[in-house]
């Protein structure tokens, strides 16, 4: 995906895609979610993904709703997989038992990604590690895909300290973990008090990922302090939201723009509505589009974003050393521009793709 993301401005990195708009909780906060619509066709969702494959999307997301109440997940995912893109779920992980992880790794999922919002559940959430906890120990023992428990900080959170709880189990069971910072209705930042942000930063220390770091450095240290970010949001472009309706809309708090359907969705209009500048950016809390911004950033000042992430981990952590995988990428992407051509045509040809001029 990192290498698809450098060869090309002109493809999507990746699309959140809708199957069943229809949710089996109701967590007070969200506005994602309905508790009727019936499933999308599958015929009409394989055309979609196969439209997404097409325009050369790097990474297809199943969100919902909940996502795991569309009959035919997995026959959706398997088609992913066809069209030679990631295939990733974001669910609330209720329907997870030992058989449906099998099936999912039988399908090919790449990524799965829950997010976990209190230890025990209350009114605005049931998506509680007490109720999940058994399953992701069954995840910890059946999965073949690479898991992310989300944990979430905001002021419909009654108890942040929960927030540090999730995490670290998390990272007991040998999972990722992040942590999202709730939103309002249009996207927008609710700022969070002195207490959760110190909870936000002990979290961060638990992670040791230089990406998800850099993440967390570029985007979210400002967000949790109140303050407007410097960044284009690629939405409609690099990044596109395809809800049930099959329409591509920026994000999944900005439908309606552009609202055009996907199958009549084109190159251009990847161009042009990528290009937008969007209102919303400055306190814009959707992580998956900061991380979409972050590559495109790497691919065009990819000595400057590589040289700012490693300085920024060396001053958190003074005794932190560069990793090989990360010292191979400041040999391909920052040393002296011979090097990096020649690393980045060789990296390009190993995972099969063709340079483009764009
Ligand atoms: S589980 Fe997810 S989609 Fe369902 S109501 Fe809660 S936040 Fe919304
Ligand atoms: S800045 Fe982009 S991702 Fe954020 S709310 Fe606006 S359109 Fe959505």
């Amino acid at each position: 995906m990192f290498v698809r993301a450098m060869a090309s401005a002109r493809h999507p990195i990746l699309a959140q895609i809708i199957p069943i708009r229809r949710c089996n909780l109701a967590c007070t906060y969200c506005n994602e979610f309905d508790r009727h619509s019936p499933p999308v066709l599958t015929a009409e969702m394989l055309r979609r993904i196969d439209k997404l494959g097409e325009l050369g999307t790097s990474i297809i997301t199943f969100s919902g709703g909940e996502p795991t109440l569309h009959p035919d997940l997995d026959v959706l995912i398997r088609r992913v997989r066809a069209r030679g893109a990631i295939a990733t779920l974001i669910t609330n992980g209720y329907f997870l038992v030992p058989e449906r992880i099998k099936r999912l790794n039988a399908a090919g999922l790449d990524y799965l990604q829950i997010s976990i919002d209190n230890v025990m559940p209350d009114d605005v959430s049931k998506k509680s590690l007490k109720v999940l906890d058994r399953k992701l120990e069954w995840l910890a023992e059946y999965a073949e895909f690479d898991i992310t428990i989300n944990s979430v900080l905001g002021s419909d959170i009654r108890e942040p300290e929960d927030a540090y709880r999730i995490a670290a189990r998390a990272r007991e069971l040998g999972f990722n973990s992040t942590v999202g910072i709730l939103h309002d209705g249009g996207g927008q930042l609710q700022p969070l008090s002195a207490a959760q942000t110190g909870i936000y930063e002990r979290i961060v220390g638990l992670g040791t990922g230089l990406f998800s770091f850099a993440h967390f450095d570029a985007f979210q240290q400002n967000i949790i302090r109140g303050n407007p970010n410097d960044w284009h949001c690629p939405a409609g472009g690099r990044f596109l939201y395809i809800c049930e309706d099959g329409l591509v809309h920026y994000c999944s708090q900005q439908r309606g723009y552009p609202a055009i359907p996907l199958q009549q969705y084109t190159r251009e209009d990847l161009i042009r509505e990528g290009a937008k500048p969007k209102g919303c950016a400055p306190f814009c809390t959707i992580s998956c589009v900061h991380q979409t911004a972050m590559l495109d950033e790497f691919r065009t000042r990819p000595r400057e974003t590589l040289s700012g992430i490693i300085q920024r981990r060396k001053e958190r952590d003074p005794d932190w050393r560069t990793p090989v995988p990360v010292r191979l990428l400041e040999r391909m992407f920052v040393r002296d521009s011979r090097t990096r051509d020649r690393f980045g045509a060789l990296a390009l040809r190993l995972f099969g793709v063709s340079r483009s001029k764009s």
